[in-house]
């Protein structure tokens, strides 16, 4: 799809951008990414990735909003709460933001059985508050060779990173075995600037802009304004990468 006039004049002060230009935003247009989470981290990283004129959203979240979701899970409003599925509320406010948009939404939980509707994304975002979903993501994404930005947060912490499958290390290789917390702390500006580091990854990513976080994990500590970022390494261990070697080895 080529860019309209419309898209033109919505999209022109990021049009002016040398990396980004009109390649750029029309390689947005023809892009898909699937989210996983409509929270805290997906209400950021979907608006503004929508914003940015990406042309279509895969939001899957089985929850609904309750009120101490509200701290964070900013496009979900007191009117939300009890009423309507997350993914539901968040296509609403993203259909009026942006009506150009395509927003598909997925309902029901994810799980190995129906992590396939996500077989036509460009982009995988993990926007996800637990590491059960995030393995079975991570291995989707692995074994289907999409990329997959992926961050967590707690309290006034983060963390993110964006994986290239068979090219870094994937989520197994960094954080293999993490336990859930089924109540953790957390503050909204972590998950808002978090879910928009996620967005900025995405855009970079399907434009080739400047460079994302690939082989890389960033840190940041908000309390104390700490930020880092450390080179990370495939693990020999990894189950995840290994069925990957085998895979391509039986093509060759
Ligand atoms: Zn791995």
């Amino acid at each position: 799809m080529t860019l309209t006039d419309r898209d033109l004049e919505r999209y022109s002060r990021q049009i002016l951008l040398d990396n980004i230009g009109r390649c750029g935003q029309e390689k947005l247009k023809n892009a898909t990414v699937g989210l996983i989470g409509a929270g805290g981290l997906g209400t950021t990283a979907s608006l503004y990735i929508m914003a940015a004129g990406v042309g279509k959203l895969i939001i899957a979240d089985c929850d609904v909003p309750g009120l101490s979701n509200l701290n964070r899970q900013i496009l979900h409003w007191e009117e939300d709460i009890g009423r309507t599925n997350k993914a539901e509320s968040i296509k609403e406010k993203l259909s009026s933001q942006n009506s150009d948009i395509e927003i598909e939404i997925i309902t029901e939980r994810i799980t190995d059985q129906n992590i396939s509707m996500f077989d036509g994304v460009d982009v995988m975002v993990d926007c996800l508050d637990n590491f059960n979903t995030r393995y079975l993501l991570n291995e989707f994404c692995v074994k289907n060779r999409k990329p997959l930005i992926h961050a967590a947060v707690e309290g006034f912490y983060g963390q993110l990173t964006t994986i290239i499958p068979s090219k870094t290390p994937c989520l197994n290789c960094i954080f293999s075995g993490m336990a859930d917390k089924k109540i953790f702390p957390i503050i909204g500006v972590t998950a808002g600037l978090f879910g928009i580091l996620e967005a900025n990854e995405a855009i970079k990513l399907i434009t080739g802009a400047g460079e994302v976080l690939a082989g890389k994990l960033l840190f940041y500590d908000l309390l104390h304004n700490n930020f880092d970022i450390v080179e990370i390494k495939k693990s020999e261990k990894c189950k995840v990468c290994a069925d990957m070697r085998h895979i391509k080895s039986k093509k060759k």
